[in-house]
């Protein structure tokens, strides 16, 4: 008799969400395949730096097959660099970009999120998201070739629009990349040009809700807000974006009604910001492959086209199919004593982090045929910097409740955090040593672009 095959688990994704599943399985008696699309495994919250200079790639991103090498040692681990096209749940395969089909017995997909433009795709050409790497070096060298490019204008008014930078959505990353960016214009490249004054540069901050960084208290955001302000930032909130161009970003604002005035009766401004270096920060859409489950599996999709899971984190009807991260739709009593309402697990990474080992430890229980168990989310708080030396923090401290507070303490402590937290030994050092020199110095070592000024835009030379 031949001996029982091992359980085969098919991981979609490397972010946070598959590298702790893969993590939290690779001890266990199952055979594993990671399925990535990029060979990287990316630390997305400092991404923003490699887009405004101050890091390399290598300082935020890590080889799979490096990361996951004490893994690999133990003989289960198959890792394939390859796009998941499709996914039949009910075949229990995955499709990949060549055609080849993956068969699994349970599958994890970590497949995380994308850009969303609100129904205007046709923006994202003006105004690059950042997500990914490539992303990131696209926005890279759109910003420092708008300063190359109002060094070739012989007019004044020809390099406003050059010099002037649109952020669209004021969450942690528009936020990080206003600040930063206005940095570099007061600092790093102050006295770099001869025709250009790039300390009369302006980065707009342009955010639809009534406040910057919305997901923390209102006390917090006012602090962020008035931190961008000493950073020479313009910040616009209650603004709604309604056109982005080649030229510039069209938006609407509500001005506040009279007093006495009938509810309802502020009257809608347009306005016109010519710029030609827009960044998106505004919109999440999960990734396409919810669709792919929601055809396959008849999965239920939230608005931002999240998949809706089981408190476990599988599919309706599909125990062996779990979402987790960003692409998951879920929800979660908090830890600890008493159960308190369920809330929606916030796309952070320790939310996918934590779901990737929930979700591993599940798929044991049902392969061992044991009940699986409810994910519970441990909530440690927000984060957030502002500039180069200014952050806002707000920890859920266990006994103590809520600890806020905001300024250089809250930024060494965003330091520190994200240095503690990235990936790989080598990784942790370049960091240190990068910032280190760039606080002392305004540099910012990572200006070197490969392309030439008009490839990052697409668009012709200036004659
Ligand atoms: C700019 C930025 C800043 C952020 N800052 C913070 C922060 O400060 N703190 C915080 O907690 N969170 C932050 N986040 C959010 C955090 O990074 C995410 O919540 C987290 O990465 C989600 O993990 P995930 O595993 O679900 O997806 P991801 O980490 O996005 O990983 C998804 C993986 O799936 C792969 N993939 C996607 N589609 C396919 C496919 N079809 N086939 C094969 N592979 C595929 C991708 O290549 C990627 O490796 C930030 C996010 C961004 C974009």
């Amino acid at each position: 008799m031949s001996p029982p095959r091992v359980p085969r688990v098919v991981i979609v994704g490397c972010g946070f969400g598959g590298l702790a599943a893969v993590r939290a399985l690779s001890k266990a008696a199952v055979e594993i395949t990671l399925v990535d699309r990029t060979n990287h495994h990316l630390f997305q919250p400092l991404l923003y730096q490699v887009a405004t200079a101050g890091l390399s790639a290598p300082a935020v991103s890590a080889p799979i097959r490096h990361t996951l090498r004490k893994e690999m040692k133990r003989g289960n681990l198959t890792i394939l660099q390859a796009e998941v096209t499709g996914i039949d749940a009910p075949a229990r395969h995955v499709t990949l970009d060549d055609g080849q089909a993956l068969p699994f017995d349970h599958l994890i997909v970590a497949a995380g999120a994308t850009h969303s433009y609100f129904g205007h795709d046709d923006w994202a050409v003006h105004a690059p998201g950042l997500k990914t790497l490539a992303d990131a070096f696209n926005i890279r060298a759109r910003v420092i070739g708008a300063f190359e490019r109002a060094e070739r204008c012989a007019e004044p008014a020809a390099r406003e629009p050059w010099l002037t930078f649109v952020v669209i959505g004021a969450g942690p990353t528009g936020v990080e990349m206003a600040g930063t960016m206005s940095e570099i214009a007061q600092h790093t490249l102050a006295r770099e040009f001869r025709r250009i004054d790039t300390r009369h540069t302006r980065v707009v901050l342009i955010e639809g809700s009534d406040r910057v960084l919305g997901g923390f208290v209102p006390s917090l955001s006012a602090k962020a807000q008035t931190q961008l302000r000493k950073l020479n930032v313009d910040v616009r909130v209650g603004c709604k974006v309604t056109g982005i161009d080649a030229d510039g970003v069209t938006y609407e604002s509500r001005s506040s009604p009279a007093p006495g005035a009938v509810e309802g009766s502020a009257a809608v401004q347009q306005h016109r910001l010519p710029s030609k270096t827009v960044i998106w920060a505004a919109g999440v859409a999960a990734s396409p492959l919810g669709r792919a489950l929601a055809a396959s599996a008849g999965a239920a999709l939230d608005r931002a086209g999240r998949v809706v899971v089981q408190p476990d984190l599988s599919l309706a009807g599909h125990p062996h199919v779990s979402v987790i991260g960003d692409l998951a739709s879920a929800m979660s009593h908090p830890r600890g004593p008493g159960r308190g309402e369920p809330k929606p697990v916030p796309g952070v990474s320790p939310g996918a982090k934590q779901m990737g080992r929930a979700a591993a430890r599940n798929v044991l229980a049902r392969i061992q045929g044991r009940a699986t168990e409810p994910f519970r989310y441990a909530d440690y708080g927000n984060l957030a910097t502002i500039g180069r030396k200014a952050a806002v923090v707000d920890l859920a401290v266990p006994v103590f409740g809520a600890l806020r507070f905001s300024g250089f303490l809250a930024w060494l402590f965003w330091l520190f955090a994200h240095i503690y937290f990235l990936i790989g030994f080598r990784n942790r050092l370049y960091v240190l040593i990068d910032w280190a020199w760039a606080y002392w110095t305004y540099e910012r070592h990572a200006r070197v672009v490969a392309q030439p000024a008009t490839a990052a835009r697409g668009d012709r030379p200036a004659l």
